[in-house]
């Protein structure tokens, strides 16, 4: 696995398996988070990983989704360190086997009950900002699929919200929703991050300015379909 620095406080560590998975560790006042966690078997290579960095002990580890290549290495590193796991409220209940991911698909579990915990909310349902990361409700790939904003280093880690090809942005695999994913990437004009990181591909530079001609070739080929 290659352990990247892309940002002040942020490392990015890749696996290939036919395409690329990245899982990222950001560095915090006290310790650090892991964002998403991979495969299972990425477990020994995060926990090295964290050692190398020599920023305190894992403090908590914010999943951008339940999809099972984003937790697979949860409950080896959590043997390690038995720190809590962060995800929206609406992945529990797919992520617990109780409701299918997709309509009609079988409901399986790719997570202990019990053991995800929501994350915190205002009383507007406004997701909380968790240590140096703000999330945002983007579902579409997923019911409760978010993305996590790194204000001061203007870094968007985005989980399945997109894949990537050249430098250029596209859509993400297995969605079952694309209209509601295509509403949900408005985020990215939003925020305009300096650099967007991609589970299932190369990071992508100033995406903003994508963010339109890549609308408009999705939309039109969803109203193909
Ligand atoms: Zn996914
Ligand atoms: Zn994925």
């Amino acid at each position: 696995m290659k352990l990247v620095q892309i940002s002040d406080h942020i490392w990015s560590l890749k696996l290939w398996m036919l395409i690329p998975l990245h899982v990222w560790i950001v560095k915090e006042e006290t310790g650090v988070t892991l964002v998403d966690a991979g495969i299972p078997m990425m477990a020994k290579g995060i926990l090295k990983a964290i050692n190398q960095l020599q920023a305190g002990p894992l403090q908590q580890i914010s999943l951008t989704h339940g999809h099972s290549d984003h937790v697979g290495a949860i409950h080896r590193i959590r043997q390690v360190s038995p720190v809590p796991v962060y995800v929206h409220r609406h992945e529990i209940p797919c992520l617990e086997g109780d409701q299918p991911y997709r309509p009609g698909q079988k409901a399986a579990a790719t997570m202990q009950k019990g053991l995800a915990q929501p994350l915190p909310e205002d009383s507007q349902g406004r997701l909380l900002p968790a240590r140096s990361l703000t999330p945002y409700w983007t579902p579409g790939h997923s019911p409760g699929h978010v993305v996590y904003y790194h204000e001061v280093d203007k870094v968007l880690l985005s989980g399945d919200l997109f894949s990537s090809k050249n430098g250029k942005l596209r859509k993400p695999l297995f969605t079952p929703n694309m209209e509601e994913t295509l509403r949900s990437s408005a985020i990215v004009g939003r925020l305009k991050p300096v650099r967007l990181e991609i589970c299932h591909g190369g990071s992508i530079m100033n995406a903003a300015n994508q963010l339109e001609a890549y609308l408009a070739e999705e939309s039109k080929r969803l109203a193909h379909v």
